[in-house]
């Protein structure tokens, strides 16, 4: 069986409404968290939340970024400082897993030279030679992405195929990260190109890491989504409904789902 353990790493405010119609005007904290999942094969860490990274990467045109969303992170926040904090370099990573190509989800890469990478190819295809205005349209900032990163990534088609079983429903195959059986990745569509997600078989059943693919629970539990303004920076709406239908079906079927900005209480205001 797998372990999962989430990170806090930074957060950013906005209106509530932009994650979720009727969440009204109030400013709120999005937390940006990354996930540590051990299985019998490894460890692999999904996504990295923002780092210091971030900031230098946003000079120029691309201080718009921080100026629309505002980050806040903690000296002792980046992923790399926790994971140090309980003993765990970049060395004993097998892998980190890109979800999609949004800054606060990569700022962190840049601290985990030589590790593995895995994504989506079409996320990877997506950033090749973006920037300026479509680099911010995307949430991208093209300073966060490692130099070697070609000679070691490895993309999702390329990981072996496997059937789901049936309390997976409506997904039906996925790819095995490692070997072990523990960790499935599928392609969640809708918010960015290329958007990844993985299912995960814990002591207490499988759980979904869903990164994006909602911002809030009642995204798919209501099926009430995002602002519409939202889908200025988001890839393609009708994708992204469907991918919130699919996550319905998941939630009725008991399967846990965890969400990357996903608030630790509504209270959590700023
Ligand atoms: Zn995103």
């Amino acid at each position: 069986m797998a372990s999962i353990t989430a990170f806090d790493v930074g957060y950013c405010s906005h209106p509530g409404c932009m994650a979720l119609k009727g969440a009204g005007l109030k400013n709120r904290c999005f937390p940006s968290r990354a996930y540590l999942i051990q299985t019998s094969r490894g460890l692999h860490l999904w996504d990295t939340g923002y780092s210091e990274h971030f900031m230098d990467a946003a000079h120029g045109i691309y201080r718009l970024y921080p100026l629309v969303t505002p980050i806040h992170l903690n000296a002792q926040a980046p992923i790399v400082l926790q994971l140090k904090r309980m003993g765990i370099h970049a060395a004993d990573l097998r892998n980190i897993v890109v979800s999609h190509f949004h800054a606060d989800h990569i700022a962190g890469l840049l601290d985990f030279p030589g590790v593995r990478i895995v994504c989506a190819a079409e996320g990877w295809q997506s950033i090749q030679g973006l920037k300026g205005l479509s680099a911010l349209r995307r949430a991208f900032l093209p300073g966060l992405v490692p130099l070697d990163m070609p000679e070691r990534t490895t993309f999702l088609h390329e990981l072996p195929q496997m059937k789901l079983p049936p309390n997976l429903i409506p997904f039906e195959s996925a790819r095995d990260i490692d070997g072990s059986g523990e960790v499935y990745l599928i392609e969640l569509p809708g918010h960015a190109i290329g958007h990844l997600g993985a299912f995960v078989h814990t002591e207490s059943g499988w759980t979904l890491l869903a990164s994006d693919a909602a911002w809030a629970p009642e995204n798919y539990t209501e099926l009430r989504g995002p602002s519409e303004l939202s889908f200025l920076v988001q890839d393609n709406r009708s994708n992204y409904y469907d991918t919130l239908r699919k996550m319905q079906r998941l939630h009725q079927n008991g399967i846990e789902i965890l969400l990357t900005h996903q608030q630790a209480s509504e209270s959590n205001s700023c």
